[in-house]
């Protein structure tokens, strides 16, 4: 440790309490003599840990990016023409660097807060218009996990939305790719519905059927009219999902025009890189009618206070964190960061360099079909977009290592069939190097390029209709345009990069640059998830590394890094659970007792698991009410499959009894999960495997520092005790289509899920070693405690535990001074971006109140800073208890307060323009404007528009608001 100011190690650049004197202050204003000494009180000793960490050695930022390199130097990057949802793309620069390298865009939260989120509500609406436009489905989200979980939630979709046809079996077509097929069946097993796999091409087989799943193009690549299929379903009473590619609907007829009722798919070809299989976001568009089943989340526009249109997240009442076990899913963190790339993608090329890219990857398969063909090799279709199928009898693995010898990768299907896939990055030397591998000389595919076809797919599905018609995919053509585009939007939002962001519950910490740097290298990005095992040998060691360091910090003896959000991670140990009591012959195990307390995920993740939810009170303390969890273990004893609790507490408190909780529950039979969204306050101090947990999921875009992207990407690895190991999520497919997983080992993503930012997780702990992640804890609590200490005169604590000590984050109950004042909290979230914050995390675990965490990387100063706004906020409050101004002419129920409205030729309330825009001094310095004033939530709710309304609806209220 180094506090002298002269850095040296990373651990001191990672945590803002880094100067001796601030830490000593701080301790001094709690009245502790030392940080052990305020952990140790904290923290009940019964959970401590026994031993220091075991990590390696804490290495420099220097050190750090040549070790990435050295791994990275052992994958070999190959052209990717493998396919099967994964192709080459160029990621354009100018989108590289300032959206997916870019700290204004990948430090920025969920846009709960959607006054200073307009920048990536705006990039988030254009993605939804933009698959809106090419599915012809008029309600898209943003955005799915990946495109077979998206496909899973379809399924489910139709479930829900087809009661006519509830208990119809679902049936997918034999053409679709077997990782989806994967996933579908693991969440049809989970929920007991029956799952048929048929070859759809001759309709649809006898029975009662819900829904059924085609994909456009196909697994073997062709290119299908789904029409007579898509209405006999209609006829039969079945709804239709379509897995559909977005790049090849600039081509074809989309399935919305075929009357499908959803569609789903992937965005990754739309500029976001393979990363070893994810992060991506993947889509899924729904007709009219179906928008409050869908899942995810969804952006819509309604309008401020001014009447101006403004963005906001829609319909919220169907997710987890309000319906819990009721949602319409699970998902909480999806892929906002990777959709925004792929939208601005779309807005860069616009609707004629979309149809240009697709035409030339088609012309490439043409090519190269035409080529095969004249060689008499087979395809499994002649009607294709940009992958075939070539039937090689016993050739399939000499012509794919033919191709690897020369630098490509091709798909080995099975012993007689090769696919090949093209993209935008194909160039004719590839196509000479594929054929050539088939045996077929240069010359010959020369001649074939030249007599090719312009498209070579069924000509009743030539697609005719437009898309990305909006003027945002005609407008910004030039890079200058598309850099100051970027900037536009990112300028309206509120990250890290300008403010602390103390949302309870999401450990917005530090995401550092070392950190970020190595996942756009080739060597990490450019990797196929199904590349052969000798080529991702630096991807697997860094796995490998991080998945015991991990072990280590929970305690427990396996992980999954699979799951590509908490949400994911959830399901996957809860389905651990099942197997685990089904494989011991307790199939009647299905009762998940969860805690009043509990985040939406958990109750809606039971769900999904096959469970039935019983929900165990909370004491006005805080803590698990025991007699209740007495009685409703003692009540469903026998059919008691697990709890799931989160430590601390969402509460934000060290529940002393929690080993007694744990004990209970194991006595009756039952599992233990621990929800380790809360980490931060456990690393090096406790580990969720030694006090009673039976399995966990970490968020490693909270504790493990992966930055939150605006929404996602997430990763939730699954971690658990031996006696689960055999039910972790394991891979699907290695190298190959075939499905070489062994029976009941659940699937729940794309082999090692968002892999592409597991070198950030990396890095992170490779940087801090095992004393400075503990010392991250530690100082954790430490800001949490000081928070808490200095305003709970101005607003009560809500919630504490040992010694009145609270853990990383604190609950501030406004509920008193509402009654006392009609100031709510979120008027004091609104009134906080006029300082210039993003508010604290908002009426969850407790409506009327606000939780704050600071995490470990906030310095002093901004800490006080946040101190100083709060603490004048609760003066306002105390003015309008004092009549110095009304509720309604106050600045907190004004707030926030935009430029236009500060600056406008009227101005008649009851406090000053100065008092709006700079409520304490500072402000005059350095100034936040938020571009709208607050939303109206519910106007858009019921007026709901979900794609991006004409420019004209802006002017209008831009001059009927000048006129006010
Ligand atoms: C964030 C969080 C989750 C959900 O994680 P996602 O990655 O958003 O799906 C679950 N439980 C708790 C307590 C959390 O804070």
């Amino acid at each position: 440790m180094n506090h002298s100011g002269s850095y040296s190690s990373f651990e001191d650049r990672h945590i803002g309490i880094a100067s001796a004197a601030d830490r000593e202050h701080m301790l001094k204003e709690l009245g502790y003599a030392s940080l052990s000494a305020l952990v140790d009180t904290a923290v009940p000793a019964d959970i401590r840990s026994k031993s220091e960490l075991q990590l390696p050695a804490a290495r420099s930022e220097e050190q750090i990016l040549a070790d990435l390199r050295a791994l990275a130097a052992k994958n070999t990057v190959r052209t990717q023409m493998i396919g099967q949802g994964f192709y080459g793309t160029h990621t354009p620069p100018v989108i590289r660097r300032n959206v997916l390298e870019s700290p204004a865009w990948y430090t920025a939260y969920t846009p709960y807060q959607p006054e200073i989120s307009q920048g990536r509500l705006e990039a988030l609406l254009n993605f939804q218009t933009m698959v809106s436009d090419l599915t012809g489905l008029p309600v898209a989200n943003a955005s799915m996990l990946d495109e077979s979980s998206a496909a899973a939630e379809a399924v489910l979709l139709m479930r829900r939305a087809n009661r006519a046809n509830a208990d119809g079996r679902t049936v997918l077509d034999a053409n679709i790719f077997p990782q989806t097929v994967a996933v579908i069946r693991g969440r049809a097993e989970a929920l007991g519905f029956e799952v048929e796999v048929v070859d759809l091409t001759n309709g649809l087989p006898e029975g009662d059927i819900n829904g059924i799943v085609l994909q456009q193009p196909g697994n073997n690549g062709a290119v299908t009219d789904h029409s007579a299929v898509i209405s006999e379903a209609k006829d039969r009473g079945a709804m239709v999902a379509v897995i559909a590619d977005l790049l090849s609907l600039t081509l074809i007829t989309p399935p919305g025009e075929q009357g499908a009722d959803v569609a789903i798919g992937n965005t990754q070809r739309f500029g976001v890189p393979l990363f070893f299989g994810g992060p991506h976001a993947a889509y899924l568009a729904v007709r009219a009618g179906l928008e409050r089943s869908m899942p995810g989340r969804l952006v819509g526009v309604s309008k401020d206070q001014q009447g101006q249109p403004a963005y906001r997240l829609a319909l919220q009442t169907r997710e987890q964190h309000i319906r819990r076990e009721k949602a319409t899913s699970n998902i909480c963190t999806a892929q906002a960061l990777l959709a925004i790339t792929a939208s601005m993608y779309a807005v860069y090329h616009g609707p004629e360099g979309l149809r240009a890219i697709a035409e030339r990857t088609h012309a490439k398969a043409s090519t190269l079909a035409a080529a095969l063909k004249n060689a008499d090799i087979a395809l499994a279709s002649e009607s294709f977009f940009d992958t075939i199928w070539a039937d090689v009898p016993a050739r399939a693995a000499e012509v794919v290592a033919a191709a690897e010898a020369a630098g490509v990768n091709l798909r080995l299907v099975d012993a007689d069939t090769v696919g090949v896939s093209c993209d935008e990055t194909t160039t004719d030397a590839d196509v000479a190097a594929v054929a050539s591998a088939f045996g077929v000389p240069s010359t010959e595919v020369a001649a074939a390029a030249n007599a090719i076809q312009r498209l070579n797919f069924n000509a009743a599905l030539v697609r005719e209709s437009d898309y990305l018609t909006h003027p945002i995919f005609h407008t910004v053509r030039s890079e200058t345009q598309m850099l100051r585009y970027l900037r536009r939007l990112a300028d309206r939002d509120l990250a890290l990069d300008r403010t602390m962001i103390p949302l309870g519950s999401c450990t917005m910490k530090l995401n550092s640059t070392a950190e970020m740097e190595s996942i756009s290298w080739p060597e990490f990005a450019g990797i196929h998830p199904y590349v052969p095992a000798e080529q991702s040998i630096g991807w697997r060691e860094l796995i490998a590394s991080l998945e015991s360091w991990l072990v280590e910090i929970t305690g427990y003896s396996a992980i999954s890094l699979q799951p590509n959000a908490g949400s994911q991670g959830e399901y996957a140990g809860l389905l651990a659970i099942r197997k685990y009591h089904l494989a011991r012959g307790e199939a009647q195990r299905d009762i998940c007792l969860i805690p009043a307390s509990a985040h939406g995920t958990n109750a809606a993740s039971a769900v999904l698991a096959g469970m039935r939810v019983v929900v165990v009170a909370n004491t006005e303390t805080g803590h698990i009410d025991m007699s209740d969890l007495r009685a409703k273990v003692e009540s469903h004893r026998d059919a008691l499959s697990a709890i799931m609790i989160t430590y601390p507490s969402t509460y934000g408190v060290y529940d002393a009894d929690v080993r007694e909780v744990c004990d209970l529950v194991h006595e009756a039979g039952g599992q233990v999960y621990i929800d380790g969204a809360n980490m931060n306050a456990l690393v090096g101090v406790a580990k969720p495997g030694e006090f009673g947990g039976d399995v966990s999921h970490l968020n490693l875009h909270k504790t493990f520092a992966i930055p939150h992207g605006g929404g996602g990407p997430g990763v939730g690895p699954v971690a658990v005790a031996a006696h689960l190991e055999p039910y972790l999520p394991g891979n699907p497919l290695q190298n190959s289509g075939e499905i070489t997983i062994a029976d009941g080992v659940p699937v729940v993503a794309t082999l090692f899920g968002s892999a592409g930012v597991l070198p950030i997780s990396y890095a992170y702990v490779a940087m801090m070693g095992g004393a400075g992640l503990t010392r991250a804890t530690e100082t954790a609590l430490l800001s949490a405690n000081y928070i808490a200490s200095r305003l709970g005169e101005h607003f009560p604590v809500l919630f504490t535990g040992n010694e009145g000590l609270v853990a990383h984050e604190c609950i501030l109950d406004l509920r008193e001074l509402t009654a006392a004042s009609g100031v709510t909290a979120e008027d004091v979230a609104k009134r906080l971006i006029d300082f210039g914050f993003h508010a604290p995390t908002l009426a969850f675990p407790v409506a009327g109140t606000l939780m704050v965490e600071p995490t470990e990387s906030e310095d002093l100063s901004e800490i006080e800073r946040f101190i100083e706004a709060m603490i004048t906020i609760r003066g306002e409050i105390d003015a309008v208890v004092d009549g110095d101004f009304s509720i309604e002419d106050s600045p907190l129920r004004n707030a926030p307060h935009p430029a236009a409205v500060l600056v406008s030729d009227s101005w008649e309330r009851a406090y000053s323009r100065e008092r709006g825009a700079f409520p304490v001094d500072r402000l005059r310095v350095d100034k936040y404007f938020p571009p709208v004033s607050r939303i109206d939530g519910a106007f858009g709710d019921r007026n709901l528009v979900c794609a991006c309304p004409p420019i004209e609806a802006f002017d209008t209220a831009a001059s009927e608001g000048a006129a006010l």
